[in-house]
């Protein structure tokens, strides 16, 4: 996030991001996809697609497809309690291999250029790969020995495929090796054999976490990804020559939220209580489930399932809990409604009206638009609170899937059967602090079209035919 990053490079902590941001240029609010987690960012930023074109709604959500719940692994508990196996499955037999729609390409695919993808949960190319499971999840049958899938030319994920194998991906104990020390070796050993292709994207999961459990005034997280990024411009020999030879694009994927110490989590299972929801051991609904919930962070899908239940009396009760900011819905007939349960009134939206908003885009609006803390310049949009408030919101949704999508207000996390409750920070909404991301830029002198990661694959592929 911007701030945490300013202060580390102020306090010179952050000595690698300082000197690029100084040899290159620095956006402070670059806009996430929402719901603000990895897996649908990513597949966002590789698609240029929103989740409702891409297929990946967060990290749990209702497939509606397979009309069942997949979970790529939000937290312990609720692995362990939907099941370790369908979690691993999704992640490493499904997501890239069937869950992301065809009908999109990621950058890997479009291009012809050679690339690589480091550490990323979401890869997608068009090499035929194996990757080797560890040998746990496969000894308790848990994963298959060999999985078959489609990945970059250059392709490291983990233990499961290393490029160089002095990198030892090492134990459980270094999420094999799904850490920032194993993405900076294995980009490193790219550098040194002179095998760096056109594009290289490498994936630090390591500051996510520690601004979970600490908050967001935690820097350290950002002082050991320096450390990694140091070592990867020490590796052209020197900083001078890494800018010279490369352009690098730094770049966070969604910001976090402090979390309040009291009252923090809100739990949906309490809001809606008249109604049977499905419990986490299932994927597949029974006749009596009436609703599923798919959370979060600080968002979550309601979906629902019982014909007699209709849209209107889900809202009314989440109505009922102040600290839902944003509650939306889509209607057979397209359009978008937005209530809250910290204000009255209501803002219905729909693509292709009289309005335009800030990113060009044309949208019919009615009702309440301070719901979404919208405002307007006669016919123009601007957003407040919630950036590009709009087609985020529509990318969540479709208008045959009955589904509810809820966020909580700063401070507060949404929590159902087994969600992780983090201590420090948390994200997932629509809010701008989650949603804003920094970017440091060097050697490209021309931006994204609009400041926002949906735009990035037309602008890192117009880069790479140059
Ligand atoms: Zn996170």
């Amino acid at each position: 996030m911007d701030a945490p990053l300013q202060e580390e490079i102020q306090a010179g902590r952050a000595p690698t991001l300082q000197f690029l941001r100084d040899n290159g240029t620095y956006f402070p609010k670059v806009v996430s996809t929402f719901p603000t987690m990895s897996v649908s960012i990513d597949t966002t930023m590789l698609t240029g697609e929103p989740p409702n074109i891409h297929g990946i709604y967060g990290l749990t959500y209702y497939n509606q497809k397979e009309k069942r719940v997949v979970n790529f692994g939000t937290g312990p508990k609720e692995i362990f309690l939907f099941g370790v196996k369908r979690v691993l499955q999704a992640a490493m037999l499904q997501l890239n291999q069937k869950l992301i729609s065809k009908d999109v390409k990621t950058i890997h695919e479009e291009t012809n250029k050679p690339t690589a993808s480091i550490n990323a949960m979401v890869y997608r190319g068009k090499d035929h790969t194996e990757l080797r499971p560890p040998w746990i999840t496969w000894l308790t049958g848990l994963l298959p020995r060999k999985i078959r899938t489609e990945a970059p030319p250059i392709f490291s994920y983990g233990s499961i495929h290393t490029l160089d194998k002095r990198s030892n991906p090492k134990s459980m104990l270094s999420q094999f090796g799904v850490n920032d020390q194993f993405s900076s070796m294995e980009i490193i050993s790219l550098i040194k054999k002179d095998k760096l292709p056109s594009l290289s994207l490498v994936y630090f999961p390591g500051n996510d976490i520690i601004v979970h459990k600490k908050g967001t005034s935690e820097g350290k997280g950002i002082m050991k990804a320096d450390n990694q990024i140091a070592s990867i411009l020490d590796a052209f020999g020197s900083w001078e020559e890494a800018i010279q030879i490369c352009s690098f694009i730094v770049l966070g994927d969604s910001g976090q939220t402090n979390m309040v110490q009291k009252d923090t989590y809100v739990d949906l299972r309490k809001i809606l209580h008249p109604y049977s929801i499905m419990p986490l051991s299932r994927d597949i609904a029974k006749s009596q489930d009436q609703l599923i919930l798919c959370v979060n962070e600080r968002m979550s899908y309601i979906n629902i399932l019982d014909e007699e239940i209709s849209y209107r009396d889900v809202v009314r009760l989440c109505k009922t809990e102040k600290k839902l900011d944003v509650i939306a819905w889509q209607e057979s007939d397209g359009w978008i409604h937005v209530v809250s349960g910290q204000t009255d009134g209501i803002l219905s939206f729909r693509p292709d009206g009289d309005y335009l908003d800030e990113y060009e885009q044309k949208w019919h609006l009615e009702g309440d638009i301070s719901i979404l803390d919208l405002t307007l310049d006669e016919q123009k949009i601007q957003y407040g609170i919630y950036p590009d408030a709009l087609s985020r919101l529509a990318g969540t949704l479709t208008s045959n899937d009955r589904s509810v999508v809820v966020t909580v207000s700063p401070g507060y996390e949404i929590v159902g059967q087994g969600s992780p409750k983090h201590k420090g920070a948390s994200h997932g909404s629509l809010h701008h602090l989650d949603s804003l991301v920094p970017m440091i830029v060097t050697g490209i002198k021309q931006a994204p079209e609009h400041l926002r990661l949906i735009n990035f694959k037309k602008w890192l592929l117009q880069l790479l035919e140059e």
